[in-house]
């Protein structure tokens, strides 16, 4: 008998869109010759409302590629489609918060299903950019310089807020990046140059999350390495990310031709290991499982390497860089998903 695979996508964040092309490329790769006889994709679409949708419509939503726009139903999250007791295995493939941050996680371990990818722990260590940087830190990986700031400092007194500031000035400079914490696709991030933009950026980030991180600027090459596996993951090739814009903002990352992808990217073969080294470790250190794709910053003229951060559920679709990585490396797309469920299956032993 077929196992049966729930294809959960969709989901409420900014990541939708990316979520339901990742799933049709992952139901793409379950339908391929080789898995069809093992696996049955039961899709359930999240509605950017919360809504769980199943059958007709969720398997609609798979073929067209097109969001529901305008939801109908009130969203009641605990009442879930009567197709979620027939899933064998999850695979979860939304991006973002709820669906990367652990939320998710938490829901599929209480309903004892194995999943593919992070548990609770990883997957909210991975996506809060300040716990994933103290995670980082203890492992002795290198990062650049950062503060950790919460909304109440911003917003909440105004005596404390130019010291705030000045701290950041002197331990940081400029240029400096202002991130939520918990977000991603670049969403929120502003690159600051003088006093006039880190304040405006403080203040538009607290309105984005109560987690913030301020980060001193490094001129590198932006490389990733994807890591595949549960207790003795291993990481793939390395590629590399370029474009002209000031930083890889958000709409460098979803326009069409805005970035390239190069893999694998032209670093020599000591720089190579030490970055696979380091994503394993980077992986081990926030206790990722299945996936994750782990992003650096190299310094060409001093050979740094300094981790930016890890992300627990990429960007899968076909041009994604988690699976090219993976191809390049000798694991085809299709192969792929069959490892992942399968590392899904052997964790819940
Ligand atoms: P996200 O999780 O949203 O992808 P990142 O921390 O990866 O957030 O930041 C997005 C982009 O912003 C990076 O890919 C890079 O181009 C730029 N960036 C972020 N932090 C720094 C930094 N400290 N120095 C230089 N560029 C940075
Ligand atoms: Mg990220
Ligand atoms: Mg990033």
């Amino acid at each position: 008998t077929k196992l049966r695979v729930g294809l959960l996508f969709g989901g409420r964040s900014g990541e939708h869109e990316v979520s339901i092309s990742s799933a049709r490329a992952i139901a793409r790769a379950l339908s391929w010759e080789e898995n069809v006889s093992k696996y049955e994709i039961l899709p359930f679409y999240i509605q950017k409302d919360g809504f769980w949708q199943a059958g007709e419509v969720a398997q609609q939503v798979l073929d067209t590629g097109v969001a529901i726009q305008n939801p109908a139903q009130t969203p009641n999250l605990w009442t879930f489609p009567p197709q979620t007791a027939e899933v064998d295995v999850w695979f979860p493939i939304l991006h973002g918060p709820n669906g990367e941050d652990g939320t998710i996680q938490g829901l599929l371990t209480l309903n004892q299903v194995p999943f593919v990818g992070s548990g609770v722990l990883g997957s909210a260590v991975g996506m809060d950019k300040i716990a994933m940087k103290t995670a980082f830190a203890q492992a002795g990986l290198p990062q650049v310089k950062y503060k950790a700031i919460t909304r109440a400092q911003v917003w909440s007194n105004p005596c404390v807020f130019p010291k705030l500031c000045d701290e950041i000035e002197s331990t940081l400079g400029y240029p400096c990046f202002v991130k939520p914490a918990n977000l991603g696709s670049s969403v929120g991030i502003a690159k600051v140059r003088s006093r006039q933009e880190l304040e405006a950026a403080l203040d538009s980030a607290a309105s984005y999350d109560r987690r913030i991180i301020v980060e001193a600027g490094v001129v590198a090459r932006e490389v990733e390495c994807a890591v595949l596996g549960n207790d003795q993951p291993q990481a793939s090739v390395i590629g590399e990310i370029t474009f002209t814009s000031d930083f890889y903002d958000y709409e460098t990352k979803y326009t069409e031709g805005k970035a390239d992808l190069l893999i694998p990217a032209a670093l020599p073969a000591a720089i190579v290991s030490q970055i696979q080294e380091m994503a394993i470790q980077a992986f081990l250190a926030v206790d990722a499982a299945g996936l994750s794709r782990v992003d650096f910053f190299y310094v060409e003229a001093t050979g740094e390497i300094f981790i930016n951060e890890i992300n627990t559920l990429p960007g899968f679709t076909a041009t994604s860089m988690y699976p090219q990585l993976w191809a390049a490396t000798g694991i085809p797309f299709e192969k792929l998903v069959d490892q992942l469920i399968q590392f899904a299956l052997e964790r819940s032993k």
